[in-house]
């Protein structure tokens, strides 16, 4: 790949992202395929994430670097804030402070564009930085936003927000929620942060997701990584509020498959991937081994992490674990391994900081996936065929396992019950995977991935209803850009 005596695209697509990784992987994947169809892209975000893709992978470049008919480039802003300092991890002043900075470096960046040569000519954001939507409308330019989360949780935010359906309150803590076209869900089944006893620790989550609903007027197109036939009531009766396109599953569109079932190209990771995880996962039999992550941003607790640690030790399948450090941020601690362990375990286990999840997830030997469920995790096991032990811990996850478990039938929970604090005992883990990896639910989860994994495959291959939304909205950008 390379730059030299290339002309760029005349209609360019300035993409912001959140910094982190759930946000980052999506809104990437969405702009290599439009690069493809002949546009150029500039996919930006905080220069500290920046500085981590490109440790990450060599790929990733600030020159134009063609990319199908069209090219894509990385352009960081400095967020100019010190996270190591003692409020560096105070979300909620984080994303007033990255508000009025952002603005500005937003402001700055399209006006650099567009003295080079490359005026912007549509803006497409990712939750929590819904002000990159009102910079669009001050310049009179077209905004897109890629929602990262399922319909069913788009559906929740947006009838709590517009206050159109009852959800607990303090008085009636447990209430069922009614959503329309969504199976009837118990208190502890909406996003966690909705409720009304849920940790003051959540509230700037809470204040971050639903930002976005408070401008849905300003986007043209609201995207969403899903598909139709996965959500597929909800889609249709969403479709009638608001501008929605599913272009779902992002990462399994043909362009971006490589033979080996990973997007290989300029990937979106934070972090290094671990090099001997394949090769690993190569030496095990066929469906031998249980995959652990809890993606980008939770971490278990010690007591947890022991408990998990011999449960899957006494379930007798190999294990594939990501324990990575905790995200500069977060207020976690790091968790370790209970001594002595990894010489009990021997070669039936591997840790890894990081690894490439859609590789992973697509070998022969694995089994299932121990998840938290986070919206890319839920997405990508779906699209692969992967089955699934749900372990959700806050905001959306729990929405989603309750769809991998009730409805799309391909997981079963581990479940704390009535108290979210407690935690789950070795014997307990033991049985989760053993039911998830023989016998007559392992089975019935197997076939229904299968099918779901077809349906995804079906909604981005050429004519589907994926592949077919990702083109409408292409053409609408042409058309409203030129
Ligand atoms: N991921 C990865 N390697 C890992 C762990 C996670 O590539 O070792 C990716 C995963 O494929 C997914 C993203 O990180 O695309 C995590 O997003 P998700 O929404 O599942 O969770 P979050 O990090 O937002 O909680």
């Amino acid at each position: 790949m390379g730059s030299q005596g290339t002309i760029p695209p005349p209609i360019h697509v300035f993409m912001v992202s959140f910094p982190g990784q759930g946000h980052v992987n999506p809104l990437l994947r969405l702009g290599k395929l439009v690069a493809a169809k002949g546009i150029l892209v500039t996919f930006s975000t905080t220069e500290s994430h920046g500085a981590q893709m490109k440790k990450a992978n060599k790929n990733i470049s600030d020159e134009p670097t063609p990319y199908g008919s069209g090219m894509i480039r990385f352009q960081f802003f400095d967020d100019a804030w010190d996270y190591s300092k003692p409020e560096g991890t105070d979300l909620g002043l984080y994303m007033q402070h990255l508000e009025s900075v952002g603005t500005e470096r937003l402001n700055q960046l399209i006006e650099e564009n567009e003295k080079q040569g490359h005026p912007v000519s549509c803006l497409i954001n990712n939750p929590f930085i819904p002000w990159v939507s009102d910079v669009a409308e001050t310049l009179g330019i077209p905004s897109a936003v890629l929602w990262v989360q399922s319909a069913a949780s788009f559906s929740c935010y947006y009838h709590y927000l517009l206050k159109l359906v009852a959800f607990p309150t303090e008085s009636n803590p447990e209430l069922e929620v009614q959503l329309p076209a969504m199976p009837l869900l118990k208190h502890d089944e909406i996003p966690n942060f909705l409720h009304p006893f849920s940790s003051s620790r959540y509230i700037m989550l809470k204040e971050a997701i639903l930002g976005q609903f408070k401008k849905l007027s300003s986007p043209f197109c609201i995207l969403m990584d899903t598909f139709q036939e996965l959500e597929l009531e909800l889609v249709e009766q969403l479709s009638k509020i608001c501008p929605i396109k599913t272009v779902g599953p992002l990462f399994k569109h043909p362009k971006l498959v490589s033979p080996n079932g990973s997007s290989d190209d300029f990937r979106g990771d934070l972090f290094t991937a671990d090099s001997g995880v394949i090769q690993w996962l190569d030496s095990k039999p066929m469906s031998s081994v249980v995959y652990i992550s809890f993606g980008s941003i939770v971490t278990l607790k010690q007591e947890q992490v022991d408990e998990m640690a011999y449960g899957l030790l006494n379930s007798g399948l190999n294990f594939l674990w990501v324990m990575k450090e905790p995200y500069t941020g977060t207020g976690y601690l790091p968790v370790k391994l209970p001594d002595g362990f990894l010489d009990k375990a021997g070669d039936k286990a591997k840790i890894v900081q990081w690894c490439p999840q859609e590789q992973v997830l697509a070998h022969p030997s694995l089994a299932c996936f121990l998840t938290h469920c986070g919206w890319n995790s839920t997405m990508e096991s779906l699209a692969i065929g992967t089955p699934i032990i749900a372990f959700p811990q806050w905001g959306d996850q729990v929405l989603d396992a309750k769809y991998l478990v009730d409805v799309f039938k391909v997981g079963i929970r581990m479940c704390r019950g009535e108290d979210e604090n407690r935690i789950i005992p070795r014997e307990e883990v033991e049985n989760c995977v053993r039911e998830a990896t023989s016998g007559a639910k392992a089975a019935e989860m197997k076939e229904n991935t299968l099918k779901w994994k077809k349906a995804a495959e079906d909604a981005v291959a050429e004519g589907g209803s994926s592949q077919k939304n990702l083109q409408a909205f292409i053409d609408d950008i042409i058309t409203t850009c030129t």
